[in-house]
This record gives structure tokens, sequence and C-alpha cells, in this order.
């Protein structure tokens, strides 16, 4: 059975220290803003590789900044 899932990628800006480790993992996912906080470069993912990715990167995030939520078919996560 093929699945269709989106994950919506968002910075809490307000929980965000600006430490770069986001864009240092992925630079095609997040990159530092000049307002030292980062921004994600692509806010909606459909590719699983790239999903996973994220998720990986937010459980690496060391103020938990970076949220990933998943829409879709059987499926609704959230981190
Ligand atoms: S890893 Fe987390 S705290 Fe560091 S820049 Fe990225 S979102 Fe901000």
């Amino acid at each position: 059975m093929v699945t269709s899932v989106t994950a919506h990628v968002r910075i809490e800006e307000f929980l965000c220290r600006g430490s770069g480790l986001c864009e240092a993992m992925s630079p095609e996912l997040f990159a530092l803003a000049k307002a030292r906080h980062a921004a994600a470069l692509q806010p909606e993912l459909t590719d699983p590789e790239l999903i996973s990715l994220a998720h990986t990167v937010a459980e690496c995030c060391p103020t938990e900044a970076i949220v990933v939520t998943e829409t879709g078919e059987g499926t609704a996560a959230a981190r």
C-alpha cells in the first residue's frame, strides 16, 4: 500500500539559540537567518529520506526548537 505523508517543519524562534547545528547537519533543510535564528528552507517535505533527516536534526537540536509534524495517510506524529 502506498502512503502519502507530508512533514511540516518549523522553528520555534523563541527557543532557538542560533547554534547553527541544524544548518551544519542539513544545509538543504535549515539555514541561520540574519536575526540569528534558524529558518526552515523547506517547510513542507514529502521525500521520506528528507523527512527522516528532519526528525534526526530535530532530535539533535539542543533547545528542541525544531518541530516536525506529519500529516497524511495513517500518520499523525509530532515531536
Ligand atoms: S540547532 Fe536548534 S538552536 Fe541551533 S540554530 Fe538550529 S534550531 Fe536553533
